[in-house]
């Protein structure tokens, strides 16, 4: 295949799918979003709210509407085969292993071979993700960890597999330092990488002690936040950034690949609280607010 990537499909228009497409639609680099079916009367739906809602301006759209009409929106039931026009294919759909290993069982057949296949998971293991995959799917596939929101957050961690094809792994990732102004750090293929390796542990443990203190949301974050470096949002800030319905999926996927003896697994229970904020779609700043309001 050429070196150059002119097409990206991303999938799964959430948080984070959006984010990214919003960022190579910014580069002038067309891409395709592809989310589920919602609703029948309009089966574009979700990537077709995603694209709306990253041209809001408030706090400041996260694409511009020349951008805009390089997006194609579409859905996985209709318009999976369109990936064949893609030279890099970002799956960032919910945090479960086994709806991932189904979307790319899907996507075997539809991608051209040498596509880059990268998935945006914060914790699973590459080597559990392409388990079962051919030997063409795994040299095409590696992690390509965004922060969120991707648009602000320069760091972008990489994770290959031994499997991965070296030009194609360079080939995501200049395209992300050149094009979407990333700053790679390349990372071993542990469960939750560098930053979730530490960081799900410190927010887990700071929501815990925020609990078992009697803390309100307030006083926790005037002490998460700027004294110990999160300034705009805090711990409690931060989860409704992240969304409050990723926790439980990040803690399931964590306790189940680390080692019993971890430190993690002592502090991996959440607070009951969570579950119920999640039932009643309170998810944070992607829902009807979560331990901060929102308009
Ligand atoms: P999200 O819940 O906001 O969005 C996920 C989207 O995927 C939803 O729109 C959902 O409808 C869609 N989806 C689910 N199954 C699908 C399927 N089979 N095909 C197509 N679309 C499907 O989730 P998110 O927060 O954007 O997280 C996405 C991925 O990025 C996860 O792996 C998560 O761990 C990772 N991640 C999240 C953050 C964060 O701060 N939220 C940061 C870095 C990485």
């Amino acid at each position: 295949m050429s070196d150059a990537i002119k097409k990206v499909c991303v999938i799964g228009a959430g948080t984070m799918g959006a984010g990214i497409a919003a960022q190579v639609a910014n580069a002038g680099v067309p891409v395709l979003l592809l989310d589920i079916v919602r609703d029948q009367n309009d089966r574009n739906a979700v990537a077709t709210g995603a694209v709306a809602k990253m041209l809001k301006t408030e706090p400041a759209p996260f694409m511009s509407k020349a951008a805009a009409k390089l997006v194609e929106v579409g859905n996985i039931e209709d318009d999976l085969a369109k990936v064949a026009d893609c030279d890099w294919i970002v799956e960032a759909i919910i945090e479960r292993l086994d709806l991932k290993q189904s979307l790319y069982e899907k996507l075997e057949a539809v991608r051209k071979p040498g596509t880059a296949v990268s998935s945006n998971t914060s914790t699973i293991p590459l080597g559990h993700l392409i388990e079962g995959r051919s030997d063409a799917f795994k040299s095409d596939f590696l992690i390509t960890h965004f922060f969120n929101p991707p648009r602000y957050m320069r760091l972008l961690e990489i994770v290959a597999g031994p499997e991965s094809d070296a030009a194609l792994v360079k080939r995501v990732s200049d395209f992300a330092d050149r094009q979407m102004g990333k700053t790679i750090v390349n990372a071993k293929d542990t469960p939750g990488f560098i930053a979730n390796r530490v960081g799900t542990f410190w927010i887990q443990a700071a929501l815990n002690a925020a609990f078992e203190l009697g803390l309100t949301v307030e006083e926790a974050d005037a002490i998460a936040g700027k004294p110990m470096g999160v300034p705009k949002t805090g711990v409690f800030g931060l989860v409704d950034l992240v969304g409050i319905d990723l926790m439980p999926h990040l803690q399931q996927s964590l306790t189940s690949t680390l080692p019993q003896d971890d430190p993690y697994q002592a502090i991996a229970e959440l607070p009951p609280l969570i579950g119920k904020m999640i039932e009643g779609g309170y998810t944070g700043r992607k829902g009807k607010g979560g331990f901060y309001r929102i308009n």
